[in-house]
């Protein structure tokens, strides 16, 4: 990701990125490097590539008519951007996803999540039960791909406390046990959730940020603003539009810093899986974030980065991390069952 020490006043729309580009040359290719060098006088065409990649450290001021708001702070493990015409805006979106991260981050010991974890059994909110439902759904759905029971094979590789490492083999089956979220046992009447097995621990990762994105955008609603954009770590929403046109959101390629598309959005959001945020590489391999539930390794489907054009933003999260562990074929025809508008996949070898 591309990103700026230093806030500075965004006026008017109207800024210029000023790309320095470079040759070097290796055996087979010539390859070219872009850096950038300067920022000034902004243009639509700016404001389109900021919005990605460099808008986690703008700060928008603008003409008095055509006013936005931005804010950012760190919440869920990661930058939450909101740019509005509404100043009130950003504060109603922190709040609502730091209500959802209070209740299910593993991270937060207070948290229903957390306390289950650790308890193995307890009597949970209707909001946490309908969330561990669906992701039950989802499991059923992906023929097990997602699986919010994979907690300790992911605390197993590291990614819980960034300590990575290769676990063995026998570590890895006996991790591999406490998997499977038909051992998730849940009564509707009362509101308990318990896990079959001792040890076993939920990660709502996969989920979790959309339900909060679909928490959010609906508070926004509810207090009648109109447009705004939310980057909730890369999981975006684009409520409404910006001044009667649409939010424009830059792809970038997982491994080259290129754009590779640019969208229009109204009323719709994506979601992307990839295994270029979170991974440690050991002798070349590359051991990404996301697990194969059916393998305890990380999942190697081919799939680089796959990324999910909707209007639902809990469906995109689960459906980007199933078919992230899927394949591109497989994960088509789940894609297939869902109302997804668009999904795109970046695979090895592009
Ligand atoms: P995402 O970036 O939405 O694809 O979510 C990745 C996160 O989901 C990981 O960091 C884990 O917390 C969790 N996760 C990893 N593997 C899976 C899986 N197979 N099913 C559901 N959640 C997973
Ligand atoms: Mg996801």
């Amino acid at each position: 990701m591309l990103s700026l020490n230093s806030k500075f006043e965004y006026r008017n729309s109207k800024q210029i990125i000023i790309f320095k580009t470079s040759m070097f040359q290796t055996n087979k290719f010539r390859i070219w490097r872009i850096r950038i060098l300067n920022l000034f006088r902004i243009s639509d065409f700016g404001f389109r590539i900021f919005l990605i990649f460099i808008l986690p450290v703008i700060l928008l001021s603008g003409c008095q008519d055509k006013q936005l708001y931005k804010d950012n702070r760190v919440l869920m493990g990661t930058f939450v951007d909101v740019i509005s015409p509404d100043k009130d805006a950003a504060q109603i979106v922190f709040a609502e996803i730091q209500r959802v991260e209070n209740l299910l981050s593993k991270y937060k010991p207070g948290s229903e999540v957390a306390r289950l974890n650790s308890l193995g059994k307890l009597t949970v909110s209707r909001e946490t039960l309908e969330i561990i439902k669906k992701s039950y759904e989802f499991w059923q759905i992906s023929d097990g791909a997602f699986d919010i029971t994979i907690g300790p094979l992911v605390n197993l590789w590291g990614f819980t406390d960034k300590k990575y490492r290769l676990p063995k083999k026998s570590e890895i089956n006996k991790a591999l046990k406490l998997v499977g979220s038909d051992k998730i046992l849940f009564n509707n009447l009362n509101n308990v959730v318990k896990f079959k097995l001792p040890g076993m621990k939920i990660d709502l990762g996969g989920i979790a940020k959309g339900y909060a994105l679909d928490c959010a955008v609906k508070r926004l609603k509810e207090n009648g603003i109109k447009s705004c954009l939310i980057n909730l770590g890369g999981q975006i929403y684009c409520l409404g539009d910006r001044f009667g046109k649409p939010w424009q959101i830059a792809i970038q390629g997982p491994r080259k810093k290129e754009f590779k598309e640019i969208l229009a959005l109204r009323n719709q959001g994506i979601s992307t899986s990839g295994d270029y945020e979170q991974y440690f590489s050991i002798n070349n391999l590359r051991y990404c974030h996301i697990i194969n539930p059916k393998t305890g390794y990380p999942a190697d489907s081919g799939i680089q980065s796959v990324t999910i054009v909707t209007e639902n933003n809990l469906e995109a999260d689960a459906l980007s991390t199933a078919i992230f562990v899927l394949g591109p074929e497989k994960g088509r025809k789940l894609a297939d069952k869902f109302n997804a508008v668009d999904v795109k996949i970046a695979v090895d070898k592009i």
